[in-house]
Protein backbone atom coordinates (compact mmCIF):
# COMPACT_ATOMS: atom_id res chain seq x y z
CA UNK A 1 0.00 0.00 0.00
CA UNK A 2 1.37 3.17 -0.75
CA UNK A 3 1.27 5.06 2.45
CA UNK A 4 2.22 8.67 1.50
CA UNK A 5 -0.73 11.25 2.32
CA UNK A 6 -1.68 14.07 -0.40
CA UNK A 7 -2.39 17.75 0.62
CA UNK A 8 -5.55 17.43 2.48
CA UNK A 9 -9.53 18.89 1.63
CA UNK A 10 -11.42 19.64 4.46
CA UNK A 11 -12.72 16.72 3.82
CA UNK A 12 -9.92 14.10 4.02
CA UNK A 13 -9.06 15.36 7.42
CA UNK A 14 -11.84 13.79 9.40
CA UNK A 15 -11.45 10.52 6.99
CA UNK A 16 -7.84 10.65 8.30
CA UNK A 17 -8.56 11.34 12.03
CA UNK A 18 -11.10 8.69 11.93
CA UNK A 19 -8.78 5.99 9.90
CA UNK A 20 -5.53 6.74 11.96
CA UNK A 21 -6.11 9.09 14.92
CA UNK A 22 -6.62 6.31 18.57
CA UNK A 23 -8.34 9.02 20.74
CA UNK A 24 -8.33 8.31 24.19
CA UNK A 25 -11.18 6.65 25.43
CA UNK A 26 -12.21 5.13 22.42
CA UNK A 27 -15.22 2.99 22.30
CA UNK A 28 -13.64 -0.07 20.18
CA UNK A 29 -17.02 -0.63 18.83
CA UNK A 30 -17.81 2.55 17.50
CA UNK A 31 -13.66 2.92 16.06
CA UNK A 32 -13.58 4.45 12.81
CA UNK A 33 -16.89 5.82 12.76
CA UNK A 34 -17.24 8.58 15.88
CA UNK A 35 -16.41 12.35 14.13
CA UNK A 36 -14.71 14.67 16.67
CA UNK A 37 -15.63 18.33 16.32
CA UNK A 38 -12.34 19.54 14.05
CA UNK A 39 -11.72 22.61 16.35
CA UNK A 40 -9.46 25.61 14.29
CA UNK A 41 -8.94 28.93 16.29
CA UNK A 42 -9.65 29.88 20.41
CA UNK A 43 -9.59 33.28 22.05
CA UNK A 44 -10.67 33.78 25.46
CA UNK A 45 -13.14 31.41 26.79
CA UNK A 46 -14.06 30.37 23.38
CA UNK A 47 -13.27 27.88 20.53
CA UNK A 48 -14.09 27.96 17.11
CA UNK A 49 -15.05 24.56 15.00
CA UNK A 50 -13.88 24.32 11.52
CA UNK A 51 -17.66 25.72 10.42
CA UNK A 52 -16.81 28.93 11.85
CA UNK A 53 -19.21 27.83 14.95
CA UNK A 54 -18.74 29.76 18.05
CA UNK A 55 -18.65 28.08 21.45
CA UNK A 56 -17.86 28.80 24.83
CA UNK A 57 -15.41 26.22 26.22
CA UNK A 58 -17.07 25.16 29.54
CA UNK A 59 -14.63 22.23 30.41
CA UNK A 60 -11.89 24.61 29.76
CA UNK A 61 -10.17 22.19 27.52
CA UNK A 62 -9.91 19.34 29.63
CA UNK A 63 -10.26 21.54 32.78
CA UNK A 64 -7.28 23.17 32.18
CA UNK A 65 -7.17 25.75 30.28
CA UNK A 66 -6.78 28.44 33.22
CA UNK A 67 -5.88 31.87 31.22
CA UNK A 68 -8.23 30.94 28.38
CA UNK A 69 -6.88 30.98 24.82
CA UNK A 70 -5.19 33.24 22.64
CA UNK A 71 -2.15 34.54 24.51
CA UNK A 72 -0.01 35.95 22.50
CA UNK A 73 2.82 36.36 25.65
CA UNK A 74 2.52 32.33 25.97
CA UNK A 75 2.98 31.99 22.11
CA UNK A 76 6.41 34.47 22.33
CA UNK A 77 7.56 32.88 25.52
CA UNK A 78 7.35 29.54 23.86
CA UNK A 79 8.64 30.86 20.93
CA UNK A 80 11.92 32.17 22.42
CA UNK A 81 12.72 29.48 24.60
CA UNK A 82 12.45 27.14 21.50
CA UNK A 83 14.80 29.27 19.77
CA UNK A 84 17.28 29.95 22.53
CA UNK A 85 17.34 25.95 23.91
CA UNK A 86 14.78 23.76 22.89
CA UNK A 87 15.82 21.01 24.88
CA UNK A 88 18.32 19.92 27.44
CA UNK A 89 18.46 16.69 28.78
CA UNK A 90 17.47 16.58 32.69
CA UNK A 91 20.14 13.68 33.02
CA UNK A 92 23.34 16.09 32.56
CA UNK A 93 21.98 19.70 32.30
CA UNK A 94 19.35 22.21 34.15
CA UNK A 95 18.15 25.71 32.45
CA UNK A 96 16.80 28.94 33.66
CA UNK A 97 13.27 27.99 33.30
CA UNK A 98 14.01 24.39 34.89
CA UNK A 99 15.31 26.55 37.92
CA UNK A 100 13.38 28.66 38.51
CA UNK A 101 10.02 27.21 37.79
CA UNK A 102 10.88 24.80 40.88
CA UNK A 103 12.14 27.44 43.06
CA UNK A 104 8.97 29.23 42.16
CA UNK A 105 6.42 25.71 42.99
CA UNK A 106 8.77 25.08 46.10
CA UNK A 107 7.39 29.12 46.97
CA UNK A 108 3.35 28.50 45.59
CA UNK A 109 3.23 25.22 47.53
CA UNK A 110 2.20 24.83 51.69
CA UNK A 111 4.44 24.05 54.35
CA UNK A 112 8.09 22.02 53.43
CA UNK A 113 6.80 20.72 50.12
CA UNK A 114 10.16 22.25 48.64
CA UNK A 115 11.25 19.48 46.13
CA UNK A 116 10.21 19.35 42.62
CA UNK A 117 10.14 16.39 40.18
CA UNK A 118 9.53 17.56 36.36
CA UNK A 119 6.82 15.25 35.12
CA UNK A 120 5.66 14.78 31.32
CA UNK A 121 1.73 15.48 32.28
CA UNK A 122 -0.23 14.77 35.79
CA UNK A 123 -0.52 10.30 35.59
CA UNK A 124 3.51 10.73 35.41
CA UNK A 125 3.43 13.14 38.42
CA UNK A 126 0.99 10.47 40.27
CA UNK A 127 3.53 7.47 39.53
CA UNK A 128 5.91 9.94 40.70
CA UNK A 129 4.61 10.16 44.08
CA UNK A 130 3.67 6.30 44.39
CA UNK A 131 7.42 5.52 43.56
CA UNK A 132 8.75 7.54 45.80
CA UNK A 133 6.63 6.30 48.35
CA UNK A 134 7.94 2.62 47.44
CA UNK A 135 11.96 3.96 47.01
CA UNK A 136 10.97 5.48 50.79
CA UNK A 137 9.61 2.30 52.50
CA UNK A 138 12.25 0.07 50.65
CA UNK A 139 15.15 2.38 52.27
CA UNK A 140 13.39 2.48 55.64
CA UNK A 141 13.97 -1.45 55.30
CA UNK A 142 9.98 -1.80 55.31
CA UNK A 143 9.10 -3.54 51.69
CA UNK A 144 5.81 -4.87 53.28
CA UNK A 145 3.98 -1.48 53.79
CA UNK A 146 3.39 -0.40 50.73
CA UNK A 147 -0.45 -0.81 50.01
CA UNK A 148 -2.23 2.18 48.28
CA UNK A 149 -5.75 3.77 49.76
CA UNK A 150 -7.52 5.27 47.17
CA UNK A 151 -11.21 6.13 46.58
CA UNK A 152 -13.89 5.08 44.55
CA UNK A 153 -14.69 7.40 41.57
CA UNK A 154 -11.17 8.50 41.96
CA UNK A 155 -9.28 9.07 39.05
CA UNK A 156 -4.97 9.46 39.08
CA UNK A 157 -4.79 8.73 34.87
CA UNK A 158 -3.97 6.26 32.13
CA UNK A 159 -0.06 4.82 33.08
CA UNK A 160 -0.24 1.43 34.62
CA UNK A 161 0.45 2.84 38.07
CA UNK A 162 -1.73 5.95 37.94
CA UNK A 163 -4.62 3.57 36.40
CA UNK A 164 -4.22 1.09 39.00
CA UNK A 165 -5.06 3.97 41.60
CA UNK A 166 -7.56 4.81 39.86
CA UNK A 167 -11.26 3.77 41.56
CA UNK A 168 -13.68 5.09 38.37
CA UNK A 169 -15.81 2.12 36.61
CA UNK A 170 -13.20 -0.33 37.26
CA UNK A 171 -15.56 -3.08 36.70
CA UNK A 172 -15.41 -1.70 32.51
CA UNK A 173 -12.23 -1.74 31.87
CA UNK A 174 -10.34 -4.54 30.17
CA UNK A 175 -7.04 -3.08 30.93
CA UNK A 176 -4.63 -5.05 33.30
CA UNK A 177 -4.01 -3.24 36.75
CA UNK A 178 -2.01 -3.92 39.94
CA UNK A 179 -4.71 -4.36 41.86
CA UNK A 180 -2.69 -5.95 44.85
CA UNK A 181 -0.98 -2.38 45.26
CA UNK A 182 -4.16 -0.65 46.23
CA UNK A 183 -7.65 -0.88 48.13
CA UNK A 184 -10.87 1.20 47.54
CA UNK A 185 -12.55 3.19 49.99
CA UNK A 186 -16.50 3.65 49.21
CA UNK A 187 -17.84 6.48 47.47
CA UNK A 188 -17.20 9.64 49.29
CA UNK A 189 -20.29 11.80 47.37
CA UNK A 190 -22.58 13.35 49.71
CA UNK A 191 -25.59 12.89 47.42
CA UNK A 192 -25.21 9.44 48.07
CA UNK A 193 -25.64 9.04 51.85
CA UNK A 194 -28.81 8.22 52.93
CA UNK A 195 -32.05 10.58 53.59
CA UNK A 196 -32.02 11.11 56.36
CA UNK A 197 -28.42 11.49 57.37
CA UNK A 198 -27.02 14.97 57.71
CA UNK A 199 -23.63 15.98 56.64
CA UNK A 200 -21.96 15.39 59.97
CA UNK A 201 -22.63 11.99 60.23
CA UNK A 202 -21.88 11.35 56.73
CA UNK A 203 -18.55 12.42 57.34
CA UNK A 204 -18.44 10.29 60.51
CA UNK A 205 -19.36 7.38 58.41
CA UNK A 206 -16.84 8.23 55.36
CA UNK A 207 -13.98 8.35 58.72
CA UNK A 208 -15.21 5.41 59.89
CA UNK A 209 -14.97 3.39 56.32
CA UNK A 210 -11.17 5.09 56.38
CA UNK A 211 -10.32 3.28 60.17
CA UNK A 212 -12.19 0.26 59.64
CA UNK A 213 -9.85 -0.49 55.95
CA UNK A 214 -6.54 0.89 58.08
CA UNK A 215 -7.68 -2.22 61.01
CA UNK A 216 -8.11 -4.26 58.12
CA UNK A 217 -5.21 -4.46 56.19
CA UNK A 218 -2.66 -3.53 58.97
CA UNK A 219 -1.38 0.36 59.14
CA UNK A 220 2.23 -1.36 58.63
CA UNK A 221 1.28 -3.02 55.10
CA UNK A 222 0.23 1.01 54.01
CA UNK A 223 2.51 3.29 52.71
CA UNK A 224 -0.05 5.87 51.02
CA UNK A 225 -3.30 7.84 51.01
CA UNK A 226 -4.22 9.38 47.42
CA UNK A 227 -6.88 11.62 47.50
CA UNK A 228 -8.33 14.27 45.17
CA UNK A 229 -9.37 17.43 46.90
CA UNK A 230 -12.32 17.24 44.78
CA UNK A 231 -12.86 14.13 43.24
CA UNK A 232 -13.62 15.67 39.37
CA UNK A 233 -13.49 13.08 36.87
CA UNK A 234 -15.64 11.36 39.42
CA UNK A 235 -18.39 13.86 38.59
CA UNK A 236 -16.95 16.85 40.86
CA UNK A 237 -16.96 14.63 44.45
CA UNK A 238 -16.89 16.96 47.37
CA UNK A 239 -15.91 15.35 50.30
CA UNK A 240 -17.62 16.35 53.58
CA UNK A 241 -16.56 18.90 55.52
CA UNK A 242 -13.89 18.18 57.74
CA UNK A 243 -13.13 15.13 55.95
CA UNK A 244 -9.18 16.07 54.73
CA UNK A 245 -8.17 17.01 57.55
CA UNK A 246 -9.86 14.02 59.41
CA UNK A 247 -8.44 11.33 57.34
CA UNK A 248 -5.07 13.26 57.33
CA UNK A 249 -4.62 13.26 60.97
CA UNK A 250 -5.04 9.86 60.54
CA UNK A 251 -2.44 9.48 58.26
CA UNK A 252 -0.02 11.05 60.24
CA UNK A 253 -0.66 9.10 64.07
CA UNK A 254 -0.50 5.91 61.05
CA UNK A 255 2.70 6.98 59.40
CA UNK A 256 0.81 6.67 56.18
CA UNK A 257 1.83 9.26 53.58
CA UNK A 258 -0.91 11.46 52.44
CA UNK A 259 -0.55 12.65 48.68
CA UNK A 260 -2.51 15.23 47.42
CA UNK A 261 -3.89 14.90 43.92
CA UNK A 262 -4.16 18.18 42.49
CA UNK A 263 -3.58 17.89 39.20
CA UNK A 264 -7.28 20.12 38.77
CA UNK A 265 -7.76 21.44 41.82
CA UNK A 266 -4.01 23.34 41.11
CA UNK A 267 -3.10 26.61 39.72
CA UNK A 268 -6.42 28.40 40.50
CA UNK A 269 -9.73 26.78 40.15
CA UNK A 270 -10.75 27.21 43.35
CA UNK A 271 -9.31 30.53 44.08
CA UNK A 272 -5.74 29.58 45.14
CA UNK A 273 -2.47 28.01 44.09
CA UNK A 274 -3.40 24.79 45.31
CA UNK A 275 -6.29 23.61 47.36
CA UNK A 276 -4.48 21.43 50.16
CA UNK A 277 -4.15 23.78 52.50
CA UNK A 278 -6.09 27.14 51.49
CA UNK A 279 -9.07 25.84 51.05
CA UNK A 280 -8.78 22.42 53.11
CA UNK A 281 -6.51 23.03 56.00
CA UNK A 282 -4.15 20.25 55.53
CA UNK A 283 -0.17 20.46 53.98
CA UNK A 284 0.01 17.11 52.41
CA UNK A 285 3.38 15.16 52.14
CA UNK A 286 3.65 14.87 48.49
CA UNK A 287 1.31 17.32 45.73
CA UNK A 288 0.79 15.97 42.07
CA UNK A 289 0.06 18.99 39.50
CA UNK A 290 -0.54 19.09 35.76
CA UNK A 291 -2.76 20.74 33.52
CA UNK A 292 -3.49 24.45 34.95
CA UNK A 293 0.81 24.59 35.34
CA UNK A 294 0.75 25.81 32.10
CA UNK A 295 -2.85 26.37 31.37
CA UNK A 296 -2.63 23.56 28.68
CA UNK A 297 -0.66 25.34 25.91
CA UNK A 298 2.15 22.78 26.23
CA UNK A 299 2.06 19.57 28.30
CA UNK A 300 4.03 19.56 31.87
CA UNK A 301 3.33 18.01 35.08
CA UNK A 302 5.44 18.02 38.71
CA UNK A 303 5.24 15.67 41.76
CA UNK A 304 5.77 18.61 44.76
CA UNK A 305 7.88 16.24 47.72
CA UNK A 306 7.86 17.79 51.55
CA UNK A 307 11.34 18.17 53.11
CA UNK A 308 10.77 15.65 55.54
CA UNK A 309 10.48 13.11 53.19
CA UNK A 310 13.45 13.65 51.30
CA UNK A 311 15.14 13.82 54.53
CA UNK A 312 14.03 10.49 55.56
CA UNK A 313 14.73 8.75 51.55
CA UNK A 314 18.18 10.43 51.78
CA UNK A 315 18.42 8.69 55.70
CA UNK A 316 17.65 4.80 54.53
CA UNK A 317 19.65 1.97 53.42
CA UNK A 318 20.57 0.24 49.85
CA UNK A 319 20.41 1.41 46.30
CA UNK A 320 21.02 5.62 46.63
CA UNK A 321 19.59 6.47 43.15
CA UNK A 322 16.24 7.56 43.03
CA UNK A 323 15.56 5.56 39.48
CA UNK A 324 12.81 8.06 38.14
CA UNK A 325 12.84 10.00 35.49
CA UNK A 326 11.87 11.15 32.22
CA UNK A 327 13.30 12.31 28.99
CA UNK A 328 10.82 15.77 29.38
CA UNK A 329 11.51 16.19 32.77
CA UNK A 330 11.90 19.64 33.30
CA UNK A 331 11.53 20.24 29.29
CA UNK A 332 12.89 23.82 29.32
CA UNK A 333 10.19 25.08 26.91
CA UNK A 334 7.30 23.79 29.36
CA UNK A 335 8.88 25.37 31.92
CA UNK A 336 9.12 29.06 30.36
CA UNK A 337 5.19 28.13 29.42
CA UNK A 338 4.52 27.42 32.79
CA UNK A 339 6.37 30.71 34.12
CA UNK A 340 4.40 32.96 31.63
CA UNK A 341 1.48 31.39 32.93
CA UNK A 342 1.74 32.16 36.19
CA UNK A 343 3.29 35.93 35.34
CA UNK A 344 -0.34 36.12 33.86
CA UNK A 345 -2.10 34.57 36.95
CA UNK A 346 -0.44 36.72 39.06
CA UNK A 347 -0.30 40.17 37.16
CA UNK A 348 -4.00 39.58 36.53
CA UNK A 349 -5.01 39.07 40.18
CA UNK A 350 -6.64 35.54 38.22
CA UNK A 351 -6.84 34.39 42.00
CA UNK A 352 -8.72 37.18 43.39
CA UNK A 353 -10.69 37.04 39.96
CA UNK A 354 -12.11 33.26 40.90
CA UNK A 355 -13.21 34.40 44.10
CA UNK A 356 -15.15 37.01 43.44
CA UNK A 357 -16.93 35.55 40.42
CA UNK A 358 -17.47 31.85 42.20
CA UNK A 359 -20.38 32.88 44.15
CA UNK A 360 -22.31 33.81 40.95
CA UNK A 361 -21.05 30.83 39.56
CA UNK A 362 -21.91 28.89 42.49
CA UNK A 363 -25.81 30.29 42.75
CA UNK A 364 -26.77 30.05 39.45
CA UNK A 365 -25.71 26.19 40.02
CA UNK A 366 -27.55 25.60 42.85
CA UNK A 367 -30.55 27.63 41.44
CA UNK A 368 -30.62 24.64 38.84
CA UNK A 369 -30.73 22.04 41.32
CA UNK A 370 -33.68 23.91 42.91
CA UNK A 371 -35.45 24.71 39.71
CA UNK A 372 -35.72 21.38 37.32
CA UNK A 373 -37.08 18.35 38.85
CA UNK A 374 -34.76 16.28 36.67
CA UNK A 375 -31.25 17.33 38.39
CA UNK A 376 -31.04 15.21 41.48
CA UNK A 377 -27.39 17.34 42.72
CA UNK A 378 -26.12 20.26 41.21
CA UNK A 379 -22.84 20.67 42.72
CA UNK A 380 -19.47 22.12 42.95
CA UNK A 381 -16.83 24.57 44.17
CA UNK A 382 -14.79 27.05 43.19
CA UNK A 383 -14.33 27.35 38.94
CA UNK A 384 -16.24 23.61 39.03
CA UNK A 385 -19.20 22.06 38.62
CA UNK A 386 -21.82 19.57 37.70
CA UNK A 387 -25.37 18.17 36.96
CA UNK A 388 -26.13 15.02 38.00
CA UNK A 389 -29.45 13.53 36.79
CA UNK A 390 -32.43 12.51 39.26
CA UNK A 391 -32.05 8.56 39.81
CA UNK A 392 -35.50 7.56 40.47
CA UNK A 393 -37.61 9.91 37.79
CA UNK A 394 -40.61 7.39 37.28
CA UNK A 395 -41.20 6.01 33.82
CA UNK A 396 -37.03 5.82 33.56
CA UNK A 397 -34.99 3.25 32.09
CA UNK A 398 -31.64 3.11 33.49
CA UNK A 399 -30.60 3.59 29.93
CA UNK A 400 -31.93 6.95 29.73
CA UNK A 401 -30.53 7.97 32.86
CA UNK A 402 -26.89 7.32 31.53
CA UNK A 403 -27.95 9.33 28.17
CA UNK A 404 -28.44 12.74 30.47
CA UNK A 405 -25.20 14.07 30.03
CA UNK A 406 -24.85 13.72 26.20
CA UNK A 407 -28.11 14.49 25.51
CA UNK A 408 -27.57 17.94 27.33
CA UNK A 409 -24.32 18.41 26.06
CA UNK A 410 -25.90 18.32 22.58
CA UNK A 411 -28.80 20.75 23.06
CA UNK A 412 -26.38 22.78 24.95
CA UNK A 413 -23.75 22.45 22.32
CA UNK A 414 -26.61 23.77 19.02
CA UNK A 415 -26.67 27.16 21.42
CA UNK A 416 -22.67 27.46 21.50
CA UNK A 417 -21.99 26.02 25.07
CA UNK A 418 -19.93 22.69 25.20
CA UNK A 419 -20.07 20.87 28.44
CA UNK A 420 -18.29 17.53 29.11
CA UNK A 421 -21.11 14.48 29.59
CA UNK A 422 -19.84 11.69 32.11
CA UNK A 423 -22.80 9.41 31.89
CA UNK A 424 -25.73 10.97 34.21
CA UNK A 425 -23.76 13.50 34.94
CA UNK A 426 -22.16 16.47 32.56
CA UNK A 427 -19.69 18.46 34.21
CA UNK A 428 -17.90 22.04 33.29
CA UNK A 429 -14.92 24.40 34.44
CA UNK A 430 -14.53 26.95 32.14
CA UNK A 431 -11.42 29.18 31.61
CA UNK A 432 -10.77 31.37 35.16
CA UNK A 433 -10.98 34.30 33.24
CA UNK A 434 -14.64 33.84 32.57
CA UNK A 435 -16.47 37.20 33.49
CA UNK A 436 -20.14 36.91 35.88
CA UNK A 437 -21.81 38.40 32.16
CA UNK A 438 -20.23 35.03 30.86
CA UNK A 439 -20.95 32.73 33.24
CA UNK A 440 -24.69 33.93 33.06
CA UNK A 441 -24.86 33.17 29.39
CA UNK A 442 -23.36 29.80 30.18
CA UNK A 443 -26.41 28.76 32.89
CA UNK A 444 -29.02 30.11 30.10
CA UNK A 445 -28.15 27.85 27.58
CA UNK A 446 -28.04 25.24 30.43
CA UNK A 447 -31.29 26.03 31.87
CA UNK A 448 -33.12 26.33 28.11
CA UNK A 449 -31.27 22.96 26.83
CA UNK A 450 -32.69 21.52 30.86
CA UNK A 451 -36.37 22.88 29.63
CA UNK A 452 -36.30 21.05 27.19
CA UNK A 453 -34.76 17.70 28.14
CA UNK A 454 -37.22 17.73 31.12
CA UNK A 455 -39.83 18.01 28.60
CA UNK A 456 -38.37 14.52 27.07
CA UNK A 457 -37.69 13.33 31.03
CA UNK A 458 -40.90 13.69 32.30
CA UNK A 459 -43.74 14.46 29.48
N1 LIG B 1 -5.00 13.19 38.34
C1 LIG B 1 -6.17 13.81 38.20
C2 LIG B 1 -6.90 14.26 39.43
C3 LIG B 1 -6.71 14.06 36.93
O1 LIG B 1 -7.91 14.66 36.82
C4 LIG B 1 -5.98 13.64 35.80
C5 LIG B 1 -6.52 13.89 34.46
O2 LIG B 1 -7.64 14.31 34.26
C6 LIG B 1 -4.75 12.99 35.98
C7 LIG B 1 -4.29 12.78 37.26
C8 LIG B 1 -3.97 12.52 34.81
O3 LIG B 1 -3.35 13.59 34.17
P1 LIG B 1 -2.83 13.45 32.66
O4 LIG B 1 -4.01 13.18 31.80
O5 LIG B 1 -2.16 14.79 32.41
O6 LIG B 1 -1.84 12.34 32.62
Amino acid sequence: MNKQSNAPAPNDLNTWDRDHNLHPWTNIRDWRKTDFMRVNTAQGIHIWDSEGKRYIDGPGGMWCVQIGYGRAEMAEAIAAQAMAMPYASPWSFTTEPAALLARKLAEMTPGDLNTVHFTAGGSTAVDTAIRAMQFLNNRLGRPDKKIVLSREKAYHGSTYLAATMTGKERFKTRFDKADNLVRFLPDVNPYHRPKDMGMAAWCDAKIADFEQMIAEIGPEHIGAFIAEPILCSGGVIVPPPGYHQRTHEICRRHDILYISDEVVTGFGRLGHWFASQDVFGITPDIITCAKGLTSGYVPLGACILSDALMEHLAGGQGDDVFYNGYTYCGHPVACAAALKNIEIMEREDILDHVRRVTPHFQSRLRHIGETFEIVGDARGMGLLGCLECRPDLSEETYAKHLQFGVKLDALCEAQGLLLRPFGNMAVFSPPLIITTDEIDEMFDIMEAGLSQLSAEYTG
